[in-house]
């Protein structure tokens, strides 16, 4: 149904609805008026005969005939005991048989109250009246005058019949000068829906040809100038979006973006040409465009509500690290991005400087192993004490060479990831008691308390027991290494999500821009100190590889002076002899 149409038929039924109670209203007040007029009429030409009358006159019913006949009505003359004396509309006989009237209403209020009314149907003369009675003077009797209201009926009918005439009368009129209106209204509405049509197609520069200076002409301004702004607000969007796009296009990193279901919504030149795509991926999963499942696994992770993520992805001979992060909400996430960065030659370089050490160190251990034998062969003869001191430094700096080249041999092997895991249950405290005795003698030469702290049953874990030994013994060489005093502490904890051991010392410390670099290889705080303790600085970074080979985390914490605290936690436990893991 038009708007129109729904405005007038709206229309007419309140003013019809509106009509109705008025009329009902009206002829109710309109019948009560006519009433009181009429019985004020009669109660007046009452008064007038009433003087005239006395029951004892001999003639009263001629009297009451003629002044019936004068006042036009019917005159009823009643004794006290309500006994009708005379009727003008009866005589004789037919006077004699009327009932006894004390039972009428007008004639009880006349009697009680001096004067009565009312408005009946007459048993008498079989039709509604309207009676009007009053006492006589000398209260012998009453007089009651009665009149047919016919004369009022028919001035009600007339008027009603013209409120009601004047009502359709005006219900139309209105109905169509609100079609009429409308008609302007609805011009302005489709007007208004045609321009709202045009901007949601791009026109924003149309003008609206609503010119009233009403609401619709106000809507008509606001809607042009809110299609400017949508139009300012969208170049700058697209010109955003081209920026976007040169950045994206320009980047040697390759990157990846999905929606919230996980397909690809956007990809860039880069991305396209590390996984050497010809067809366009968008619209696609990221399984059917780069068959790797690294790749969905980790968008669905982030998907899943998962943290930021990165894992090592190769296609054919190149290697890339692959960085995974949510867009918008990690809670909800709207989608993913993927940043690829081509790591093949970094990879390339760090396998040929492993080659290299671990080439240079073997070429090394034979002349190394000699010179050590020579050395300690010499150490037993019987030399002058200036040569046996030549010779013992001879001897403990091979020594220590040949240590330097055996962790360095481990490293190799660590970083190259070929090592794989033997996975046993290992005993804390029993780790605790082979540190504590290997280190005994330093530790009692320094006096330093050496303790062990674990929840009550707290003990066996699943680890590879002889590396997770060297992350021990490494640890704790470092803590009596670089503390005079104090005390070390070895500590186990159960968590969420596997076992966390920490070492905890009193000692030097680590300053705080040094951090994140003693996991390093080689890297050492103070490298004179490192090396007069017989520092390598190869330590750390065997128990970062050791513990990632367990898929694990180390982290430090330490405060100058105060101490430092080695942690690292293991799974609980899943191997995964993979390199790739939450970097460490
Ligand atoms: P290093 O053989 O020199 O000890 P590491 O790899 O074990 O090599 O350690 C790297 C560097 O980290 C050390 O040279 C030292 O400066 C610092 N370091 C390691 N552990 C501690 C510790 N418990 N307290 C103070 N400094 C430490």
């Amino acid at each position: 149904m038009s708007f129109r149409l729904r405005l007038v038929i709206s229309f007419l039924l309140v003013v019809l609805a509106s009509l109705a109670i008025f009329w009902i209203w009206t002829s109710r007040r309109l019948d009560a008026h006519l009433y009181q007029i009429a019985e004020l009429d009669l109660d007046t030409r009452l008064q007038m005969i009433l003087p005239l009358i006395r029951i004892e006159d001999p003639d009263l019913d001629a009297l009451i005939d003629r002044l019936a006949a004068g006042a036009s009505c019917r005159i009823t003359v009643i004794d006290r005991t309500g006994k009708v004396m005379a009727d003008s509309a009866y005589s004789g006989a037919g006077l004699v048989e009327l009932d006894n009237h004390a039972g009428r209403r007008e004639i009880m209020d006349a009697l009680e109250f001096g004067r009565g009314s009312s408005l009946r149907y007459s048993t008498s003369t079989e039709e509604y009246l309207l009676y009007v009675a009053r006492r006589l003077p000398d209260g012998s009797g009453l007089v009651r005058i009665a009149e047919k209201p016919e004369s009022i009926e028919n001035v009600s009918a007339g008027l009603k019949h013209r409120i009601s005439l004047a009502g359709v009368l005006i219900a139309l009129g209105g109905a169509v000068a609100v079609w009429l209106i409308s008609r302007r209204m609805s011009t302005s509405l489709e007007r208004l829906s045609e321009a709202a049509d045009a901007i949601s197609a791009g026109e924003f520069r149309a003008e609206i040809p609503v010119r009233s200076g009403d609401e619709f002409g106000a809507l008509a301004r606001r809607m042009e100038q809110l299609a400017r702004r949508l139009e300012e607000q969208l170049t700058l969007l697209e010109s955003e979006r081209n920026h976007l796009n040169a950045v994206l296009d320009s980047l040697t990193e390759g990157v990846l973006v999905t929606d919230a279901q996980g397909y690809i919504t956007g990809a860039n030149p880069a991305f396209l040409k590390m996984f050497q795509l010809s067809s366009e991926p968008v619209g696609k999963l990221p399984l059917e465009v780069v068959r790797n499942v690294q790749v969905s696994d980790g968008v669905q992770r982030i998907l899943g509500g998962g943290e930021r993520w990165e894992a090592e992805v190769r296609s054919g001979r190149r290697v890339f690290l692959a960085r995974f992060a949510p867009i918008g909400r990690k809670d909800s996430p709207a989608g993913t991005a993927v940043v690829f960065l081509d790591i093949s030659e970094l990879r390339r370089l760090q396998n040929t400087q492993r080659d290299f050490i671990s080439n240079v160190s073997h070429e090394l251990k034979t002349p190394l192993t000699s010179i050590q034998g020579y050395a300690e062969t010499l150490r037993n003869e019987n030399l002058a004490p200036i040569h046996q001191r030549f010779i013992e430094k001879i001897y403990r700096n091979a020594a220590q060479l040949s240590e330097m080249i055996g962790e360095l041999f481990s490293l190799a092997r660590l970083e190259r990831g070929s090592s794989e895991l033997q996975l046993e249950e290992v005993s804390f405290q029993e780790l605790v008691a082979e540190v504590r005795s290997e280190f005994s003698e330093q530790l009692e030469h320094k006096q330093l308390t050496f303790e062990s702290a674990a929840e009550p049953g707290l003990d066996r874990f699943r680890a590879d027991r002889r590396y997770i030994g060297r992350v021990f013994r490494n640890l704790v060489e470092n803590a009596v290494k670089y503390t005079d005093r104090g005390r070390i502490t070895l500590r186990m904890q159960q968590v969420e999500d596997g076992f966390r051991f920490c070492v905890i010392d009193t000692g030097i410390g680590i300053p705080q821009e040094h951090l994140s670099r003693i996991f390093e290889r080689f890297y050492r705080v103070d490298r004179d100190r490192s090396r007069r303790t017989g520092g390598t600085g190869i330590g750390l970074a065997i128990v970062k590889h050791i513990v990632q080979l367990h898929n694990g985390q180390v982290w430090v914490e330490s405060r100058v002076n105060e101490g430092t605290v080695i942690s690292f936690q293991l799974p609980g436990f899943s191997p995964a002899t993979s390199a790739s893991g939450p970097a460490a």
